[in-house]
C-alpha cells in the first residue's frame, strides 16, 4: 500500500514536471533588471596580434573557418576590404581548429544603418566553445546595446541567458568594438558529470564585464542550462542570427592557447 502510494506520488510528480517542461517559454529565463550602468569606454584601437597567437581572421580569407552545419564546407561569409560580414542566409561558421583554454581578441561592428529592436537589432554571437550544430555551445552575446532595450541577460557582454554584464560600455552603431576573452573550458569526468565548470572573463571595449564567471552549462534558449553534454576541445563559433536587421561585421580575430 505504502509502496503504491509512493509510486503514485512519483508518477504525479513526473507528469507535473513533464507538463511544466512542455509549457516552458523563452520569456521564463529573461532577466530585465538591474540594468548595467552605462560606461563610456576609453580609446581601444585596433589591437594587433602577439607573435604566438593563432590568427583566425586577418582580413584576407576564411581559411581557418568552416560551416557549422557541414564542417566539410568552406565558410562562405563575405570578406571585403579586410572585413568579415555575416552571411545570414548561410548559417553559423566555426573554426577548423578545436581549443581548450585560451585568450581571444575579436572586433565587431554593428552597421551604422542598423534597424530593428531588442534581440532583433544586430544580433550575432561568439560561441566560446561550439559543441554541435546550430547554436549549441556557450554564447557570449553580440547585439546592439548602445540604445536598445532588451533583457539584460541578453545584451552585449552577457553570457546569454545566464549572466548580465557588470557594465554597459557599448559604442554607437557604426563604430568598432572589441571583446577580449579569457576562456577556461569545462572538464568532464569519465561518466559525463562535470569535474570543473567553464569560467570566463570578458573585457568589452576594455571594460571588465565578466569577472571569472562560472557558467551553468551551455546556452539554453528555453529552460535552465546544465552540463548535459560531455565534450573536449571545441571550435570557436560565430552566429548568423535569424533576425531581419542588417548583418554585422568582424575583423582582427586571434587567439592564444593557454596550457
Ligand atoms: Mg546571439
Amino acid at each position: 500500500m505504502i509502496k503504491n502510494k509512493f509510486l503514485l506520488t512519483a508518477l504525479l510528480a513526473g507528469s507535473f514536471y513533464m507538463a511544466h517542461a512542455q509549457n516552458a517559454k523563452p520569456e521564463d529565463t529573461e532577466v530585465w533588471e538591474p540594468v548595467p550602468v552605462k560606461v563610456t569606454p576609453g580609446v581601444t584601437d585596433f589591437k594587433s596580434a602577439p607573435s604566438d597567437a593563432v590568427i583566425l581572421f586577418d582580413g584576407k580569407n576564411l581559411d581557418q573557418w568552416v560551416m557549422t552545419e557541414d564542417r566539410n564546407k568552406a565558410a562562405n561569409w563575405f570578406v571585403k576590404d579586410n572585413i568579415l560580414t555575416v552571411n545570414k542566409a548561410s548559417g553559423n561558421i566555426e573554426t577548423k581548429k578545436a581549443f581548450n583554454n585560451y585568450q581571444l581578441h575579436i572586433e565587431w561592428r554593428i552597421p551604422a544603418n542598423i534597424s530593428g529592436t531588442g534581440q532583433g537589432r544586430g544580433n550575432s554571437g561568439l560561441f566560446l566553445a561550439s559543441i554541435g550544430k546550430g547554436d549549441a555551445g556557450y554564447e557570449l552575446q553580440i547585439v546592439d546595446s548602445y540604445d536598445n532595450k532588451t533583457y539584460v541577460n541578453g545584451m552585449a557582454g552577457s553570457i546569454y541567458k545566464q549572466f548580465i554584464p557588470l557594465a554597459n560600455p557599448a559604442r554607437k552603431p557604426g563604430e568598432w568594438q572589441s571583446y577580449d576573452v579569457v576562456w577556461t573550458a569545462p572538464v568532464f569526468n569519465e561518466d559525463g558529470s562535470v569535474k570543473s565548470p567553464a569560467r570566463v572573463t570578458v573585457f568589452f571595449n576594455g571594460v571588465l564585464v565578466q569577472n571569472n564567471t562560472t557558467l551553468l552549462g551551455p546556452t539554453q534558449y528555453i529552460g535552465k542550462p546544465s552540463y548535459s553534454v560531455k565534450h573536449g576541445a571545441s571550435p570557436i563559433k560565430l552566429q548568423a542570427h535569424g533576425d531581419k536587421s542588417e548583418p554585422i561585421s568582424f575583423r582582427n580575430i586571434w587567439v592564444r592557447e593557454i596550457q
